[in-house]
């Protein structure tokens, strides 16, 4: 199947009981069996079945299934929000004294939540590039896994996925891949290497901006050494499935962060347009680039603009199309503040993926607690405006944006 049609059908079966073209949404707590000795075998893992929302639900269930078919993996567990998914992902593999390698340009919760770990024992070191050649001299016995946004949110810098890779399984260390940015549409991660993907499916997944949502999938392909990670000792007889089987029997089911039904409905609508939506997201972001880089005084990030640094990994990796998300810097705070009240079409909110043109203002905002340095890392400058472009008409857009530079020239 080419890529539209895996959206509708890969790992989707209709209602069975009653029809219904779409997973309906079983918008209940817990499931009632005709004995002690069913329920006693879906708790053993001895039949499927289902018991309890926070565990399992066959609307949630019913997302995961498409989600791993479309990213390549044995499986999915879904999560109440991406955050989540990226915090689960994590603690499957880590406990006290062991370290990660991750990005520094990555998302600002991500960032922090690595500051937060810290108390648990858990220490980051963060690399300006996330390449071979900055992290190997990092790696120590204690380095347990190396974290990754695919494309950078907002630093948009993208990874060598496939040295990077190689790399961490020359040591005998998983990586885990945020390819919240890239979507399916662009990459499938685990094709290149990734051992474990995760997603804010919030964004591109979902779509419209209705549904907080993650999703953390599994290559099924990384061998967990029990000598290293202890914790697995336990999962070693699930083969591949161990990760997964971990996942959902402890750290996940334990803390409870859960998907709500009504959020994997709505989440699952998302993915069926998924591919029109990137695909019309991408050539917009593309147009909207190359015109404002046309601008004196406007200073354009996109990767899919030939002087971008990650130009020929973004033609390597993401067939050209450099994702929905530029930056630009307008010279100073003031002048992208005004930049930014001059917009009519664009919505001023800390989201991407809708499909509604977004602009938001970094360093006031999701950056406002990060140190000069982290902010630096990430590429967010004082007049630095982040664009998570939408599929409205371009010529609105460009429009829009003509008008809003012009008026700071009047000024
Ligand atoms: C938004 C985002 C997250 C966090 O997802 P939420 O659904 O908001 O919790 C993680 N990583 C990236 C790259 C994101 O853009």
């Amino acid at each position: 199947m080419k890529f539209n049609t895996e959206l509708l059908h890969s790992g989707f079966e209709s209602d069975k009981a009653t029809g219904a073209t779409l997973t309906p949404i079983y918008q209940v707590s817990a499931f009632a069996h005709e004995s002690p000795e069913v329920l006693e075998k879906i708790f053993n893992n001895k039949t499927p079945g289902f018991a309890y929302s926070r565990i399992s639900n066959p609307t949630v269930d019913s997302f995961e299934r498409r989600i791993a078919s479309l990213e390549r993996g044995i499986g999915a567990v879904a999560c109440s929000s991406g955050m989540a998914a990226v915090t689960m992902s994590l603690l499957n593999i880590l406990q006290s004294g062991d370290e990660v390698i991750a990005g520094a340009g990555l998302f600002g919760g991500t960032i922090d939540l690595f500051g937060d770990l810290q108390a648990f024992g858990i220490t980051t070191h963060f690399v300006d590039h996330v390449c071979t050649d900055e992290i190997e001299p990092l790696i120590t016995e204690k380095t347990k896994a190396i974290f990754a946004e695919l494309i950078g949110n907002p630093a948009l810098d993208i990874v060598d996925i496939k040295n990077v890779a190689a790399l961490a399984h020359r040591h005998g260390i998983p990586l885990i891949i945020d390819s919240t940015t890239a979507t399916p549409c662009l990459i499938h991660p685990i094709k290149y290497g990734a051992d474990i993907v995760v997603h804010s499916s919030s964004k591109y997944i979902n779509g419209s901006g209705d549904a907080i949502s993650g999703v953390i999938i599994d290559s099924g392909n990384f061998k967990w050494d029990t000598d290293r990670y202890k914790g697995f000792e336990e999962y070693k007889k699930l083969g591949k499935f161990a990760y997964l089987a971990k996942l959902r029997n402890g750290m996940w089911r334990n803390v409870g962060c859960c998907l709500a039904p009504m959020n994997a409905f709505l989440n699952a609508i998302g993915l069926e347009t998924m591919g029109l939506r990137v695909e019309r997201l991408c050539e917009n972001a593309l147009q909207l680039a190359q015109f404002l880089d046309t601008y004196e005084g406007i200073e354009v990030n996109y990767p899919a603009l030939p002087k971008s640094p990650y130009y020929s990994l973004a033609q390597q990796l993401l067939g050209g199309k450099g994702g929905a998300i530029l930056t630009i810097r307008a010279g100073s705070k003031d002048r992208a503040f005004k930049l930014m009240n001059n917009l009519k079409i664009p919505l001023i909110a800390t989201n991407i993926g809708d499909v509604r043109t977004l602009v938001i203002h970094p360093a006031s905002t999701i950056y406002v607690h990060s140190s000069e340095e982290k902010k630096v890392n990430a590429g967010v400058y004082n007049d630095t405006i982040r664009i998570s472009v939408g599929i409205e008409d371009i010529d609105d857009l460009k429009e829009d944006f003509s008008q809003a530079i012009d008026k700071l020239k009047e000024e």
